[in-house]
């Protein structure tokens, strides 16, 4: 029988001989695993898959747990653990690539994954192309003979534009192209690539996975032919998350559940909110219509998580300082998805080259925490009186 996914998240992983009775897999930090036997040492140097103590690389139950939790929320034959969730998106595209591949890269794709594709991917004479993250069926037009691997980060960074994954995967699977989908805004909870055929699921579980902004850790799930090149590739670069992360992240899982829809629920609030407001633009957030792609999110997504952007009208960047740099509750930093609020001005013009963007002001992307939302309200409201007040001084 298969349980549910609220309960999936309490039990995933736990089994008895990696707990040994106790609740939460323990955290087993190792380099060197010991044999008692040379044919024991012989039978695990043979069966180089199977979950046996072998050597720290390979990981222990700590990390098995979690892999184990999170393939079977994807639904896939495997999970790969990575210290960052860059790391999972790069080894992934390595596994399914070689010299002189083309491969496609969404425009609104994580920043530090173009990076990746114009420094390395270049190097090894790959060629990437950026394209219309608004595509959908129109992607076939863009593939080629050597066309290997198609990205897609739906939302995307910055920008949430909502990609026709379905569509893409149709005319990807035609010319035995794979898809990698970076899920992280959604997690498995949200959306669930496999089940629409993507080749590899990606979620930086730095950030709701793990959900306390303290630890950095990647995963990649795959099914068939793309997990076979995955795990080996994953394996051959060396990659392994510490048992520590491992263990912050399986305590993360717990709940991600409820995090998530309080998450949503709070979100969904702010972002009405602040659509009413004057010195608001846009509210760039999947579940609002306005959002490019937000009829694809109501068809593909189970819900939205809690963070989106808003575009301000007119002002610059001292405006913006006046508002950001004295915020109460909303913190400026990177990364997202753990309990607190944040709030980071970004400029995507610089890391779109298909689609130019184009704003009436500056964008503002917020993550919105666990926080009272009446709190997190009158935070933005002095924040954007102070933003309107500075470009009418
Ligand atoms: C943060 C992020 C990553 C990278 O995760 P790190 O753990 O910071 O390396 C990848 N993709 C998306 C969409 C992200 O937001």
């Amino acid at each position: 029988m298969s349980d549910n996914e609220d309960t999936k998240l309490i039990t995933g992983g736990r089994r008895k001989e990696w707990t040994h009775g106790i609740v939460n897999p323990p955290v087993y930090r190792a380099s060197t695993c010991l044999f008692d036997s040379y044919a024991q040492l012989r039978e695990r140097v043979a069966n180089p898959t199977a979950k046996h103590l072998f050597y720290g690389r390979k990981g222990t139950p700590t990390q098995w747990a979690l892999e184990e939790a999170l393939t079977d929320l994807e639904g896939a034959d495997g999970t790969m653990l990575f210290p960052s969730g860059i790391a999972a998106v790069t080894t992934s595209i390595l596994a399914l690539v070689k010299a002189g591949d083309h491969v496609l890269i969404t425009d609104n794709a994580y920043e530090p994954t173009r990076t990746f594709s114009n420094g390395m991917l270049k190097a090894m004479n790959i060629e990437a192309e950026y394209y219309d993250p608004t595509i959908g069926a129109g992607i076939a037009e863009l593939l080629r003979p050597n066309t290997s691997v198609i990205l897609t980060e739906s939302p995307g960074s910055l920008t949430f534009e909502v990609q026709d994954i379905p569509a893409i995967v149709a005319a990807a699977k035609e010319k035995n192209v794979y898809v990698i989908t970076d899920n992280t805004w959604a997690t498995p909870l949200f959306f669930k690539p496999l089940e629409h055929d993507v080749d590899i699921s990606v979620e930086a579980c730095t950030k709701y996975i793990g959900g306390h902004s303290d630890a950095m850790i990647g995963s990649a799930s795959a099914k068939g032919k793309a997990w076979r090149k995955l795990s080996r590739t994953a394996y051959q670069m060396g990659h392994m998350v510490s048992a520590d992360d491992a263990f912050l992240t399986s305590r993360g899982l717990r709940t991600l559940g409820i995090r998530l829809k309080a998450h949503e629920e709070n979100a969904l609030k702010i972002a009405a909110w602040l659509k009413e407001r004057p010195e608001v633009a846009s509210v760039i957030h999947p579940a609002f219509e306005e959002c490019p792609g937000h009829e694809i999110w109501a068809r593909d997504f189970s819900g939205s998580s809690g963070l989106f952007s808003i575009v301000l009208k007119g002002g610059d960047y001292p405006d913006t300082a006046a508002m950001v740099d004295d915020m109460r509750l909303f913190k400026m930093g990177f990364s997202w998805g753990g309990f607190e609020s944040l709030i980071l001005p970004s400029d995507p013009t610089t890391s779109r080259t298909a689609v130019k963007w184009s704003a009436p002001g500056p964008l503002l992307r917020l993550h919105i925490g666990l926080e009272d939302t009446d709190d997190l309200i009158a935070d933005l409201e002095a924040g954007l009186t102070r933003y309107s007040r500075h470009i009418g001084a």
